[in-house]
């Protein structure tokens, strides 16, 4: 019974400890309530609570002060990035893991720091390095393919706590928190010598997975007019464009008529030097057609589809499912040859100029790397749909929209509507 009141102390001045080194984490600790069980064993979460044991507890923290406030952060930071399957294959318990570890190696604050941080700081950069990017889901491919005693030597310097009694019931509430704690990193924490850059590249992986791209397609494809800040409907990427084109007016979107009451049009550019892309493209238009036969039904719209590498190489007009269909039969990616965003616009640009164009509401433009932007803004709303499964960094100038998307995303709604065999 003493050692359950000693552990109860020790856990809860551990929480106290952790919100004092990491400010940003604040909310999530104080989001967790915290118990103390009899007997041994790791600490487990499930969202909601983080079960520690007494036994455990009061010989780790004599070994090592710090020992339970690394535990209770390292289960904080398993929610925050949304790690929350109770039934995981061990290689991603593992992935997991290594990367809340490496977050913690990389703040190593005076409360959570504990010994063994070059050796695993090591070990992780290896792997990021391998997988190209610090994320669970390619991490764990490359840890499926070490030896045995290399993963269990892991095990040993990441394990810290118990996954199998998780539960996602509370996902709402940590995408929320997520994004806090993002945006306070972002915004309020001083110069740190680039501490918390792998916490943020961690975050913005975890954020951005979630976006759904089909509701950009819906926002991106209705007449937008200019409104006051929707609090229900908030949307990041339109938000920040509406600030950087509009000065102090958020975008969001709206159903109204336009008043020209003209045909309206779009062109999806497609960069035809990305060889592997056919499958992803493809399912991107059928999408985007979609949308824009939904959203355009009494209106009418015509969809211009240009492919493009370092030249546009053709512009086809799709108005009906028959038109899509010929398209994409008779569709092939070069592969090869650079990949030069500019020619698209000088065309288009052209065209508007030239009348060919008369009521021009946007232009997406589909690609998986990296290229040449135009340096004027254009006088379309212009979105980069990047199609990457890497999670690359890609900026785009100051006047355009910018949504990554994956493979998996794309393709995850293929199957769902049945269009495609599972
Ligand atoms: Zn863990």
């Amino acid at each position: 019974m003493d050692t359950v009141r000693a552990a109860t102390d020790i856990v809860s001045a551990a929480a106290s400890r952790l919100c004092l080194d990491m400010r940003f984490l604040t909310r999530a600790v104080l989001s967790l309530r915290t118990s103390v069980v009899q007997g041994e064993g790791m600490p487990r979460c499930d969202g909601r609570t983080v079960v520690f044991h007494s036994d455990t507890v009061v010989s780790s923290f004599r070994r090592d002060q710090n020992s339970v406030t690394r535990d209770l952060a390292h289960c904080v930071l398993h929610c925050i990035l949304g790690h929350d399957s109770p039934s995981n294959p061990p290689e991603t318990d593992l992935a997991e893991d290594m990367v809340v570890e490496y977050v913690l190696d990389c703040l190593d604050t005076p409360h959570t720091s504990v010994p063994g941080r070059d050796d695993r700081m090591f070990a992780c950069e290896r792997q990021f390095a391998k997988a190209g990017a610090p994320s669970p889901d390619l991490l764990s491919q490359i840890v499926r393919g070490t030896s045995p005693w290399q993963l269990e030597s892991h095990r040993k310097m990441f394990v810290r706590d118990d996954h199998t009694a998780r539960t996602d019931a509370d996902d709402a509430m940590w995408i929320e928190l997520s994004q806090q704690v993002m945006a306070e990193v972002e915004g309020f924490v001083r110069d740190d010598e680039g501490r918390t850059g792998a916490l943020m590249s961690i975050l913005r992986i975890r954020n951005r997975r979630r976006y759904d791209y089909r509701s950009f397609l819906r926002k991106f494809m209705t007449s937008r007019t200019v409104v006051r800040e929707s609090r229900t409907e908030f949307d990041p990427i339109y938000y920040t464009y509406g600030l950087s084109v509009y000065g102090n007016m958020p975008l969001i979107d709206s159903l109204e008529q336009s008043d020209s009451g003209r045909l309206e049009e779009f062109v999806i550019a497609i960069d035809t030097s990305g060889s592997t892309m056919r499958g992803p493209v493809v399912r991107f238009l059928e999408e985007a057609f979609d949308v824009l036969r939904q959203t355009h039904i009494d209106r009418g719209a015509n969809l211009h589809v240009i492919q493009c590498d370092d030249m546009v190489r053709s512009d086809d007009v799709v108005t009906c499912e028959g038109d899509l269909r010929r398209l994409v039969n008779g569709f092939e990616l070069s592969g090869g040859g650079g990949t030069d965003f500019r020619p698209v616009f000088d065309y288009v640009d052209r065209m508007v100029d030239e009348g060919e164009f008369r009521n021009l509401k946007g232009l997406m433009y589909f690609t998986d790397g990296f290229g040449t932007y135009p340096t004027r803004r254009p006088r379309y709303d212009t979105a980069f749909v990047f199609c990457d499964d890497r999670y690359r960094d890609h900026e785009v100038p100051p006047w355009a929209m910018r949504i990554v998307v994956r493979t998996e995303d794309l393709m995850a709604g293929h199957n769902q509507d049945g269009t495609a065999g599972a």
